[in-house]
């Protein structure tokens, strides 16, 4: 049975995974961390340490001060010896703690807990218990949007399945598939962890096609057991992994617009949140550490398990560095994510890993000359939000944000699908998203 949703596109081969998918993820202990207080798209934190205070791993080190934040903690030991202010790409400022490590981390020996390598006895954990965790741990969504995941589970609806999204749809990205494959386990541990917490009937894991290795590892580990897992194989589509599109395709159900999916009984999250989870509930380490896969034009595409804080350039260095000079480096995927550079050296690429950094992404860079739109319908044909993308792109243009409301601009879920088919290069996701932000900072 063929599962679908609307829209989407191909915007890739395969090959583009294949840069980093064939090689074994790599641990990097660096020396010094920049840990950001926005750690998601949506959230600030608060300091709580100064400079010349020593901390462990794993020590709290910022407080959440509006709602979408979660709990920061040192991902090395050692001393922070800097806290500055930093402004992000859209101009809002938050601080950067920087840690430099000390002996400790140096001495550091990467043990393997029971969670890692086997299905373990979650009996004593409560649902109550599960969702403290995930909360004091810092826990957000991986896969991009860093959402706390413990208010998704704090949700009075009645909750019938989870979601786990393993789709990585994203061109280029590969970090949730090597988690998988040499994480398999704790995964599963986590995504045992999330059913309990939410009294769902079953966890169905969700995998594009193109990844049959890491579905089978994890069939291996679940099959011939009594476990409410269920392993679901998609055709490789983009987006594939957007919330709505999953719920579609998998379950045949609509989110309603404006809703979110626990008002039909659904909760979705990322494949390495999961595995974030079980690090949080079973092993007592909050979530200070991810895979990013470094790729693109780069001598050495390869997948890394870095502490939050690692800096950009250092990535960079350890994969070899460009391998043109006219490069765009992009933090996150192709299709959604934020371009940090254009030309220059890495030495001079600034930022450092966050809880949401998924990969950094070396592409040619590629000016784009907008031409008028010429009416073919293209955008409007792959829009996976059923959308009018040209008629919003107008709108927006004319700075009528009540007619962008009208026309649904809130339900652009940014995938850029729209732009990528458009013909007259327009740049029609960057600005319906610019649209949908000033609907809601307007309340139109
Ligand atoms: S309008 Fe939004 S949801 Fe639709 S294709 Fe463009 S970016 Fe994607
Ligand atoms: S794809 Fe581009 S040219 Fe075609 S209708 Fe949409 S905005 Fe216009």
């Amino acid at each position: 049975m063929k599962h679908y949703f609307h829209g989407g596109i191909h915007p890739a081969d395969g090959t583009d995974k294949q840069l980093s998918n064939q090689k074994p993820i790599r641990i990097y202990a660096p020396k010094t961390v920049e840990i950001s207080m926005k750690q998601s798209p949506g959230s600030i934190c608060e300091a709580a340490v100064k400079v010349g205070d020593k901390v462990s791993k794993g020590d709290l080190i910022g407080r959440p001060v509006e709602f979408g934040g979660a709990n920061i903690h040192a991902s090395i030991s050692g001393t922070i010896i800097d806290i500055r202010t930093d402004s992000d790409f859209s101009g809002r400022k938050s601080e950067i703690i920087v840690i430099q490590s000390d002996d400790a981390n140096a001495d550091e020996t990467n043990s393997i807990s029971d969670y890692e390598e086997s299905l373990v006895d979650l009996s004593g954990y409560t649902k109550e218990e599960i969702i403290i965790k995930m909360n004091e741990g810092g826990i957000i969504g991986l896969g991009g949007a860093g959402f706390p995941t413990h208010i998704k589970y704090e949700t009075k609806e009645r909750i019938k399945y989870i979601l786990i999204n393993a789709a990585e749809c994203e061109p280029y990205l590969t970090c949730d598939h090597m988690l998988i494959m040499e994480h398999g386990y704790a995964v599963i541990n986590g995504v045992l962890l999330l059913v309990k917490a939410s009294d769902a009937d079953k966890a169905i894991i969700c995998f594009e096609d193109n990844k049959q290795d890491a579905a089978k590892h994890l069939e291996s580990i679940v099959s011939d057991k009594e476990l409410p897992i269920e392993i679901k194989i998609l055709p490789t589509r983009y987006p594939q992994g957007g919330e709505r599109q999953l719920v579609e395709a998998v379950l045949r159900m609509e989110v309603p617009a404006g809703k979110l999916p626990a008002s039909i009984g659904v909760i979705i999250n990322n494949v390495g949140t999961a595995k974030a989870v079980a690090d949080t509930v079973i092993g007592s380490i909050p979530l200070i550490t991810r895979v990013v896969t470094v790729t693109g034009e780069v001598k050495e595409p390869c997948n890394y398990m870095v502490p939050i804080g690692t800096r950009f350039c250092e990535l960079i260095e350890l994969s070899g560095g460009y391998t043109i000079k006219d490069q765009r480096v992009i933090e996150g995927g192709p299709m959604t994510g934020i371009c940090l550079q254009i030309g220059g050296t890495y030495d001079t690429l600034s930022g450092s890993v966050t809880k949401a950094t998924s990969g950094l992404v070396v592409l040619k860079d590629v000016p784009k000359d907008e031409t008028p739109c010429i009416r073919c319908g293209e955008c409007e044909r792959v829009c996976p939000a059923g959308l009018a993308p040209f008629k919003i792109d107008f709108a927006a243009i004319e700075d009528d944000i009540s007619l962008c409301n009208k026309l649904y601009a809130t339900e652009c879920i940014s995938c850029g699908c729209c732009s990528y088919v458009c013909p007259a290069k327009r740049e029609l996701a960057y600005r319906i998203t610019e649209a949908k932000t000033e609907i809601y900072r307007l309340g139109a």
